[in-house]
């Protein structure tokens, strides 16, 4: 899928394929590089920052950081592994429901790059499918395990519809170490714009307030992944998933499913057997107005 192709309008906004590619040519800076179609970081001319949590949900931190975040009123992006996903979906729920975005870090945290395309798709898939199972909201943001990727993995997650986010600040924050350490890390590399990696450790957790604290003060707005697409002086719009958990997600069986079983033949599995009947569809992009 192409750049252009990734646009999801959702009929708030109609951007020509060749419009954005006259407009990516002359375009002096470079926060979103087209040639991997990867998000790196932010609008720089922005003093807001997205917070991304990688590998959970573990329920232990979690519910804690959920808490914390709240408490700061902070939006963020959970990148969540799928196989995680299925042990705790209401917890995933609960990510959405306050105003989080989930997004696809594969099924079973595998090293992507290397992988055929067909295994690569398929932890996608599973994954997104976990989240859907949990929620009734589809993913539309991707991170590969270990940030490990190559072409195949690129154009994979392409052609199912995903952005691909990277970060540019990181604490390296899968390891132990004192939380003052991981704030400080953090705190140093921030500028407008950034991408934040962190990960679901205790240290990380007796850090978030030290960073919300400082980052607020200096007077850093927390923006989810999409929101910050949407805001590059190229913007990117993407389906968000924030506020779209479903609360009565429920696979409803198709009729021709039943009338099989009647019929005494077995009912043939197809996606839309268990698609859940959705009565508040979330809206389709969600891109704050402050400046
Ligand atoms: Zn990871």
């Amino acid at each position: 899928m192409g750049y252009a192709a990734m646009l999801v309008v959702g009929g708030v906004v109609a951007v020509s394929a060749q419009r954005v590619l006259a407009r990516l040519d002359s375009h002096p800076k470079k926060t979103y590089a087209l040639r991997d179609d990867i998000l790196i970081h932010g609008n720089e001319d922005l003093k807001e920052v997205a917070l991304t949590f990688d590998d959970g949900p573990r329920p232990e931190i979690a519910r804690e950081m959920l808490n914390v975040l709240g408490r700061y009123r902070a939006r963020s992006t959970f990148f969540v592994v799928g196989s995680m996903v299925e042990q705790h979906p209401k917890l995933v729920r609960r990510m959405m429901n306050e105003g989080h975005e989930v997004a696809n870090h594969s099924y079973s945290h595998p090293r992507l790059h290397g992988m055929d395309e067909y295994a690569i798709r398929a932890e996608l898939a599973r994954c997104d499918r976990a989240v859907f199972d949990a929620t009734g909201a589809r993913t539309n943001l991707f991170r590969p395990p270990g940030m490990r990727y190559d072409d195949t993995v690129l154009r994979a997650a392409q052609s199912l519809g995903y952005v691909t986010v990277h970060w540019n600040v990181a604490a390296q924050d899968f390891k132990p170490q004192p939380s003052d350490q991981i704030a400080r890390k953090v705190l140093e590399a921030v500028k407008p714009g950034s991408v934040v990696l962190l990960h679901g450790h205790p240290d990380t957790l007796a850090a978030l307030p030290m960073i919300l604290d400082k980052l607020r003060e200096k007077g850093y707005r927390f923006v989810t992944v999409s929101q910050m697409l949407g805001r590059l002086e190229r913007p990117v719009y993407v389906k968000t998933n924030a506020y779209g958990a479903i609360p009565e997600a429920k696979p409803v069986a198709k009729p021709a499913a039943r009338i099989a079983r009647k019929v005494g033949k077995p009912a043939v599995r197809t996606e839309e057997t268990t698609v859940p009947a959705i009565a508040a569809p979330p809206a389709a992009v969600d891109v704050p107005s402050w400046n």
